[in-house]
C-alpha cells in the first residue's frame, strides 16, 4: 500500500461514539501505530480500515482509491489478530498456505511462499506441528507468517504482542521492525503499549475518546506532546504533571509558580491571554538532583520509594500532595525518607492549560 487516508471517519454504536470524525493521512509505507487506552476506539478504527465494520460516516482511501464500501477481500489487506486465530486442526505448513489455496494459487507457488516466509520467521523446524504444540511466541509468528504469504498491500495488526512475555515482546518488536523494512509496505498496528509505539512506529496517532489527540513521529510526540493526556501516556514512567500558576514577576515578566518553585519564563509566546491555571510537565529524566543550597528553581520533597531497574533507578518523591518520578543512572543517591532537592532547566518545562489540557509552550 502506498498511502492510507482517513477522511472524517466516525462510528457510533447506539449512543456510544467509538470513533469521532478522524482524519489523517500517511505517506508511503509507514508503520502507523494507533495508540491509546482501553476503549479509545482503536480496534473499531482498525476494523473499519479492514472492511470488517462499516463506518457511520467518512471515507477510507487506499492509494487514493475510495475503498469505504469494499468488502475485506477486495482491499488486499492482511489482518493479524491478538488471539492469532489459527486453525487448530491444521499443521503450521497448512495454516500458512491455507489462505493461498482458497485463492486458487498453484501448489508450486504456495510452496515457494511458505518456504520463504517460514525461513524468515524461523518456522522451518515447526512446519509439521499443530498450533497446540507451539509456544505463544511461535503461534504469534505463524499468525504473522499467514499474513505475509499473502503478500498484501498492507498489514493490519491488533495488539499482536499482548500475549507474549516481556522478553519475547522485545525480540518480536525487533523482528517486526525488520519485517517492515524488508517488505517495504504499510503496517497499521493497534496497541495500548507506548513502548510498541516508541520502538516501531514511523508515525503514531494517539487516540483519546475516539479522537486523535496527536499525530506525529514518536520523537515529536515524546518531545512535544500536544496535550497533558498525551504527555501522561507516552513515557514510562510518564511525564510528571504538577498544578502550577502563571503570574507576573517584578518587571512584568512571566513567572511560573508551583509549591516551592518559581521559574521565570523567557517570553509569553504561545501561552495565550488569560491563562493562569496550568499544568507544569517535566519528564522524570529532566528532574535533576541538586544539593540543598542550589541556586535556581528547585522542587523539594520526601523520597517515598526507590526502584532499581539495573541500569537506572526511579525514585518516587512526594512534593506537597503531589508525587513525582525522578529517573537517574544508578546509583541515584537517594533512599526513602531523604529530602530531595530537584532542579529543572527552563527548556525542559512543558506547560498545558489546566482546563483544556492543551499544550501552551
Ligand atoms: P481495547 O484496548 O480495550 O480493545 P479499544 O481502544 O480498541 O479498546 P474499541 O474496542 O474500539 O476500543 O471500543 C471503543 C468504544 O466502542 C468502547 O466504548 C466500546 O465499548 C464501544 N464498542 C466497540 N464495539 C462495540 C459494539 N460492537 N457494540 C457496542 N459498543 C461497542
Amino acid at each position: 500500500m502506498a498511502t492510507l487516508e482517513l477522511d472524517g471517519i466516525g462510528r457510533r454504536f447506539g449512543d456510544t461514539t467509538a470513533v469521532d470524525n478522524i482524519s489523517l493521512s500517511t505517506a508511503r509505507n509507514e508503520f502507523l501505530v494507533l495508540l491509546g487506552p482501553s476503549g479509545c476506539g482503536k480496534t473499531t478504527l482498525l476494523r473499519m480500515i479492514a472492511g470488517l465494520l462499516p463506518p457511520s460516516e467518512g471515507r477510507i482511501l487506499v492509494d487514493g482509491r475510495d475503498v469505504t464500501v469494499l468488502p475485506p477481500r477486495e482491499r488486499d489487506l492482511a489482518m493479524v489478530f491478538q488471539n492469532y486465530a489459527l486453525y487448530p486442526h491444521l499443521t503450521v505448513e497448512r495454516n500458512l498456505g491455507f489462505g493461498l489455496s482458497v485463492r486458487k494459487i498453484g501448489k508450486e507457488e504456495i510452496r515457494r511462499r511458505v518456504d520463504e516466509v517460514s525461513e524468515f520467521l524461523d518456522l522451518d523446524g515447526l512446519l509439521k506441528r499443530r498450533p497446540k504444540e507451539l509456544s505463544g511466541g511461535q503461534r504469534q509468528r505463524v499468525a504473522l507468517g499467514r499474513a505475509m504469504v499473502r503478500e498484501p498491500m498492507a498489514f493490519l495488526m491488533d495488539e499482536p504482542l499482548s500475549n507474549l512475555d516481556a522478553q519475547l515482546r522485545s525480540s518480536t518488536r525487533t523482528r517486526l521492525t525488520a519485517l517492515h523494512r524488508r517488505l517495504d509496505t504499510t503496517f497499521v498496528y493497534v496497541t495500548h503499549d507506548q513502548v510498541d509505539a516508541m520502538t516501531m512506529a514511523t508515525k503514531v496517532a494517539v487516540l483519546n475518546k475516539g479522537r486523535v489527540e496527536q499525530f506525529g513521529t514518536p520523537v515529536e510526540i515524546y518531545d512535544k506532546p500536544a496535550s497533558a493526556f498525551v504527555a501522561g501516556f507516552m513515557g514510562a514512567p510518564p511525564m510528571n504533571l504538577l498544578p502550577a500558576e502563571l503570574g507576573t514577576g517584578v518587571d512584568d515578566s512571566l513567572v511560573l509558580r508551583a509549591p516551592g518553585l518559581e521559574v521565570p519564563l523567557p517570553d509569553q509566546a504561545g501561552t495565550g491571554p488569560g491563562v493562569r491555571d496550568v499544568l507544569l510537565g517535566v519528564r522524570p529524566e529532566h528532574l535533576l538532583l541538586v544539593t540543598a543550597d542550589h541556586v535556581g528553581p528547585t522542587l523539594r520533597g520526601r523520597v517515598e520509594v526507590v526502584e532499581n531497574l539495573g541500569n537506572e533507578e526511579i525514585a518516587a518523591v512526594e512534593i506537597g500532595d503531589q508525587r513525582v518520578s525522578v529517573r537517574g543512572a544508578r546509583p541515584i543517591h537517594l533512599i526513602p525518607g531523604d529530602i530531595a532537592s530537584l532542579s529543572v532547566r527552563p527548556e525542559h518545562i512543558h506547560l498545558f492549560a489546566r482546563s483544556s489540557g492543551r499544550r501552551l509552550v
